[in-house]
């Protein structure tokens, strides 16, 4: 047995081997350790190898699903062994010691799913291939759970972006590519040579030339190639559901690099969940296959002006009629996961279910056709979609005669093919029916004949059809003649078989066999129909996708008084009362309000430099401009009370000092490599936001390094751009630069305490509110007087001398520590200069202070 183990694992290399065994799968030697303390199971033994036992775990076949779901969630990639031969086939093969012959069927890999359970509703599962062809890169992705697939071409450099907007579960990259993503599993050099992935493709499609659909670049269709042989390889040779590819240009798209999708939250937040993201705060999709169809669309907002209104006027229309959305996502909502149907269907893992929610999903798409066909001005997107929704009409009538109204999903007990479909079906049927019946009289027949009242035919799973009676009337059937013969004895019965009951249920058997076997030849008569039709089908789940996406979206708006954009070629932005919808329903849910402010760019007055407090409302305020930007472009209306958007081709945010020390960079220095993207790559059309750039490093580097920048924006770049900084010294750039202006969040001092007001007015911010700040997040009382003390002085220095330092020769501290000679001098500077400011709680400042002061020989404390 180990030896057919360690060939399978060989096979199976780089995955978790599932070994079948009976009612489990099994696991051993590093496998079991791994899986054990995965799914936390007991870690046993079976055996010895090398003189060691073997570990061993096992997880039961029935509950496999869910121990899968585990596995693949922490990283892993499993294959599954299955017997291939009955134990009866191997002994007639082998002899009676012979080993029954296992093969791997499938692997279960994070972006080959497409079980029902293993899969999150709302959100597509993408697995991509890239690769590079004579300084191309090529990258082919592909959702199996739906068929969806799409290629692109990109600069090797733009890589990172596009992978960044397809959000892979999994990646393949060929095995001696210097530059392969660090997460990519590697795989052939020879499975993504571009002929043969034209082939691949051509072959899938069963047509001549991809002309039909659409033009390929060689990098394109090796990466087509690639990710086609690894699902090749990944499904045995059963390929799932691909449609046809479609060609993603990077320029029809909304650009934005991986560091703005993390820092824009858009499909999930910082911590890596959908709560707290955009998307959370606006999908109103009320079935899973619009929510995938939202994501899509947010991870890559239109550059077409005539595209972008062809969406929002539906979302318009529907809008405004808010008893047809009403009606129309009532009729949604109960529609079931085509598309994911169809998915499992394709790859072979189609259960009768699934072609009764295909079944199901088209007959209402067909109805729903009808009825928004039937109505009055309806917008142009409309009707370009609704063709899609009722070219099934043939297959839904059969399989609505084919199968039963709520099909199982299990074929096993049969049962799941409609009466009426097939006469030989119907007759098989009634002939176990009889027998059932003739086994009913029979009953009664052997009471009176044999006068025992309490005897009775039962049936179970391992003798089958048998007579019984209790222990005390066994006498009367045992007699030799009574044609009843012995089967067991129980505690208080005793159980009997006879002629005439065996041959009916004989009979049983048989029906029941053929007609199991009629049903499966229908069930796989059906499936070849779907499959055959499977474009159009998916087309079909599109199109309820994209009119569910719509009406989500016209339901938000509804909701939150959000209005429709305009979009423009000029290079302006001008939104009047904007909001941020993540934090404005964060404020909602503790009863406060969100002040919508407006921003107003133009080619004139392109950038804006915002100042104010601390948690005054700035980041808030330009992540809300850039989601209003992708918003719009997404085609879906805005959270403000008017919007003109000028297109943009670019979209960057940037926030200083974000901790990103787990990449293994310093925090200045992913700073710097950022802001280097945006001077390379920002055009007049973009729109930059940077939040307190510079701020990862000391004053005067960042100073300077935020001047530097905002002045490249503003006179190379001449994007429009809002940058958001504490340094009131930036102030003065509105001297040399004519499209700049200043502004702030404003705050009020009131008896004391610091009140923001998160309201955007023009001007410099009048003065800094740090202490205040730091007084409203609680720094001790004693430590933020001190500071004012210290702050006084700065400024009074810096009003004598001009220098920003000038002022701290006069600080008693340093004053004393400048007195102090040898050993303590030494000390103290030593403490300073391991002294990490910014890493200090309140409380250790404070002990800090302290402990400063005993060192420079102060005897008060
Ligand atoms: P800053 O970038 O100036 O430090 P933030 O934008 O991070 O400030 O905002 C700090 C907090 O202030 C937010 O978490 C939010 O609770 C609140 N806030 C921000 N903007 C607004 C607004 N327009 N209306 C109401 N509250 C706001």
């Amino acid at each position: 047995m180990m030896q057919q183990y360690h060939a399978l694992k060989r096979e199976a290399e780089g995955c978790l081997l599932f070994y079948r065994m009976g009612d489990f799968f099994e696991l051993f030697f590093d496998d079991a350790r791994q899986a054990a303390a995965i799914l936390d199971i007991a870690l046993t033994s079976r055996g010895e190898h090398d003189g060691q036992p073997v570990p061993m775990c096992g997880v039961p076949v029935h509950a496999a699903e869910g121990y899968l779901a585990r596995l693949i969630k922490a990283g892993c990639r499993v294959a599954i062994a299955e017997q291939v031969e009955t134990p009866e086939e191997a002994r007639k093969r082998g002899g009676s010691k012979a080993l029954v012959a296992r093969d791997i069927v499938r692997f279960v890999t994070a972006g080959t799913l497409t079980e029902d359970a293993l899969l999150e509703p709302r959100r597509a599962n993408i697995l991509a291939a890239v690769c590079e062809v004579r300084g191309k890169a090529g990258i082919a992705a592909c959702d199996i759970s739906t068929g969806r697939m799409e290629v692109e071409e990109c600069a090797p450099d733009d890589i990172g972006a596009a992978l960044a907007r397809l959000g892979a579960s999994e990646l393949v990259a060929p095995e001696d590519w210097a530059s392969a993503p660090d997460n990519a599993i590697t795989r052939p050099r020879g499975d993504f040579g571009s002929d043969d992935g034209e082939a691949r493709l051509k072959s899938v499609h069963g047509v001549a030339t991809l002309d039909g659909f659409g033009q390929f670049t060689r990098a394109m269709l090796a990466a087509a190639g690639g990710l086609i042989a690894y699902l090749d390889h990944v499904g045995r040779g059963k390929l799932p559901l691909l449609l046809p590819p479609v060609a993603h240009s990077g320029s029809a798209a909304l650009a934005m690099d991986e560091a703005t999708r993390t820092s824009l939250e858009i499909l999930q937040s910082q911590q890596g969940s959908r709560a707290g993201s955009l998307i959370a705060a606006i999908d109103r999709c009320v079935t899973g296959a619009g929510a995938r169809q939202l994501a899509d669309d947010l991870a890559a907002p239109l550059m077409d002006a005539a595209a972008i209104e062809a969406r929002l006027s539906l979302v318009h229309w529907l809008h405004d009629d808010p008893l047809l959305r009403a009606d129309l996502r009532d009729v949604l909502r109960s529609l079931p996961d085509i598309g994911r149907a169809l998915g499992r269907v394709v790859a072979g893992r189609g259960s009768p279910r699934d072609l009764g929610q295909i079944r199901d999903g088209l007959a209402e798409a067909r109805r729903l056709r009808d009825f928004l066909a039937a109505r009055p001005d309806r917008p142009q997107l409309l009707d370009s979609i609704l063709p899609h929704m009722g070219g099934h009409g043939h297959l839904v009538d059969l399989m609505q005669r084919a199968l039963v109204a709520a099909p199982p999903t299990d074929c096993g007990q049969g049962g799941y093919i409609a009466a009426g479909y097939d006469a030989a079906l119907d007759e098989l049927r009634a002939m176990s029916g009889n027998s059932r019946r003739a086994i009913a009289a029979m009953e009664s027949r052997y009471r009176e004949e044999t006068s025992v009242a309490a005897l009775k035919i039962k049936h179970n799973g391992v003798l089958g059809y048998f007579i019984e009676v209790p222990a005390r009337y066994a006498d009367v059937l045992m007699q030799p003649d009574s044609g009843f013969t012995h089967r067991q004895t129980m505690a208080g019965a005793v159980r009997f078989n006879s002629v005439m009951l065996h041959e009916e249920a004989a009979r049983i058997a048989q029906s029941g066999g053929h007609a199991l076997a009629a049903e499966e030849a229908h069930f796989e008569e059906l499936t070849a129909q779907v499959i055959e039709a499977r474009q159009t089908i998916a087309a079909a789940a599109a199109a309820l996708a994209r009119i569910d996406v719509a009406a989500g979206q016209a339901e938000r708006a509804a909701d939150g008084g959000w209005c429709r954009p305009a979009i423009t070629q000029d290079n302006c932005l001008n939104i009047e009362g904007g909001r941020h919808p993540v934090v404005e329903a964060a404020l909602a849910r503790s009863g406060e309000r969100f002040v919508a402010n407006d921003c107003i760019l133009s080619p004139d007055d392109r950038l804006w430099l915002i100042g104010g407090p601390n948690m005054g409302g700035k980041s808030t305020f330009l992540r809300q401009n850039a989601l209003i930007v992708l918003l719009a472009q997404a085609g879906g209306y805005v959270p403000a009370t008017a919007a003109t958007v000028g297109l943009v081709d670019r979209l960057f945010s940037r926030v200083g000092a974000s901790d990103n020390l787990a990449r293994g960079r310093s925090t200045f220095m992913v700073e710097m490599v950022e802001t280097a993207a945006i001077l390379a790559q920002a055009t007049t059309r973009s729109f930059v936001i940077l939040d307190e750039v510079g701020r990862g490093t000391s004053t005067y580097d960042g100073l300077a390094l935020a001047w530097a920048a905002v002045e490249a924006v503003h006179g190379t770049n001449r994007s429009r751009c809002l940058f958001a900084t504490h340094y009131h010294e930036l102030s003065r750039l509105a001297e040399s630069c004519d499209a700049l202006s200043l502004h702030h969040v404003r705050a009020r001092e009131w008896r004391g305490d610091l009140v923001l007001l998160h309201e955007l007015a023009k001007g410099p911010a009048d003065r800094s509110y740090g202490l205040a700040v730091a007084k409203l997040a609680g720094v001790p009382k004693d430590v933020v007087a001190r500071a004012k003390s210290v702050l006084d002085r700065l400024e009074k220095g810096r009003a004598e001398t001009g220098g920003l330092a000038a002022g701290l020769g006069d600080l008693p501290l340093f004053a004393a520590a400048s007195q102090l000679q040898g050993k303590d001098a030494d000390e103290l500077r030593d403490h300073l200069d391991t002294l990490d400011i910014d890493a200090l709680s309140p409380r250790e400042a404070l002990d800090m202070l302290y402990e400063l002061k005993r060192l420079a020989g102060s005897t008060q404390t």
